[in-house]
């Protein structure tokens, strides 16, 4: 198999902030993996949090190069063993390989990603769409343009995090979550959850630095009055045993766990412990999304609204229409590249 990529600038609607910065434009690499002239297509973002650039994303991509082209086409959970022998620890670049290889084996085969992992393809859990930190003024407008959506998310930790909630709950019924981005302490959390809980938030997603003691974890999730879910404490297969009785749930990252083939088995991980399951996204085109997306048959919660924070894409797929997840007719992930 040939293993490809291309720089791509995503530019965004709006610029999107959240505690620890603002975007303007989204940095990402476009994955191809081709065999016999049938390409995947996969995608993994640039993170300073996570601390991956072009050139680190490139260099692992460089490494595995050679050991994929000596590769025949073969089963996505096979091909990510011969990855992550080479570059064990790079699971952005693993993810974005992964999600090609699903979607080139699929279109090979002439089935589903959903159906490759097992998954019942009848899933009903929809998607939120974020509202990023802005003055509420703007917040409200952000959601006044994409008014008819099930479920909100909103990016908190501001001096003011109260009030955002309590403008935008006067303006919509809709279900309400909350994501701080480890912005809050332990006495911040449990007091606002409290609050929270009378504006109808459904969870608190990563109130605490992902480094916080497990003895702050366990006071947040014995005495939050609202579910609390893991993100940026959770982002490898290692982590979900280490969430139990800290979190209520997780959110698994396509990019912070190394792809569809280890997300499959955390989410089933996290179910088998009584744990409530979210995937979510980054700021990301049609290619990242249709490869989540695939995922939702596992999904208690699902956060897929990367690619309709975009002034432009760069593919079709899996769209989501006001919290809908329409699947394509491709198969695999379903990704027609448009660039
Ligand atoms: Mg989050």
């Amino acid at each position: 198999m040939k293993l490809e990529w291309r720089r791509v600038s995503l530019p965004l609607k709006d610029p999107f902030t959240i505690a620890r910065g603002t975007l303007h434009h989204q940095q990402c690499l476009i994955v191809i993996l081709t065999q016999d002239g049938v390409s995947g297509f996969g995608e993994v973002t640039c993170n300073n949090y996570y601390g991956h650039t072009y050139e680190s994303l490139e260099a692992a991509l460089n490494l595995v190069r050679d050991a994929i082209a000596e590769q025949p086409l073969m089963h996505p959970r096979e091909l990510y063993k011969v990855c992550q022998a080479v570059i064990p620890t790079d699971r952005f670049a693993l993810s974005a390989i992964d999600g090609a290889a699903y979607d080139l084996y699929g279109k090979t085969q002439g089935i589903r990603t959903t159906e490759i992992l097992g998954l019942n393809t009848a899933a009903e859990t929809r998607s939120s769409y974020t509202l990023g930190i802005d003055s509420i003024e703007e917040m409200i407008r952000k959601y006044r343009d994409q008014p008819d959506w099930p479920v909100y998310k909103i990016k908190l930790g501001t001096p003011h995090d109260l009030e955002i909630v309590q403008a935008l709950r006067a303006v919509t019924e809709a279900t309400i979550r909350v994501d701080a981005n480890c912005a809050w302490t332990v006495e911040q959390t449990i007091t606002n959850s409290r609050a929270l809980r009378e504006l109808g938030v459904e969870f608190i997603e990563q109130p605490l630095p992902a480094d916080a003691s497990p003895a702050a974890q366990r006071e947040v999730f014995e005495q939050s009055a609202l579910p609390v879910i893991a993100d940026e404490s959770c982002r490898t297969e290692e982590d979900v045993a280490r969430c139990e009785g800290l979190f209520h749930g997780i959110n698994v990252k396509l990019c912070k766990c190394g792809g569809l083939t280890p997300a499959s088995r955390m989410l089933q991980q996290a179910r088998a412990l009584g744990m409530k399951t979210m995937v979510g996204c980054m700021i990301e085109s049609t290619v990242g999304i249709s490869a989540a997306a695939q995922l939702l048959p596992l999904l208690d919660y699902a956060d897929f609204d990367g690619a309709n924070l975009l002034a432009e894409d760069v593919a079709r797929g899996v769209r989501i229409h006001n919290g809908e997840v329409e699947f394509s007719n491709v198969y695999g992930n379903g990704i027609e590249l448009l660039i």
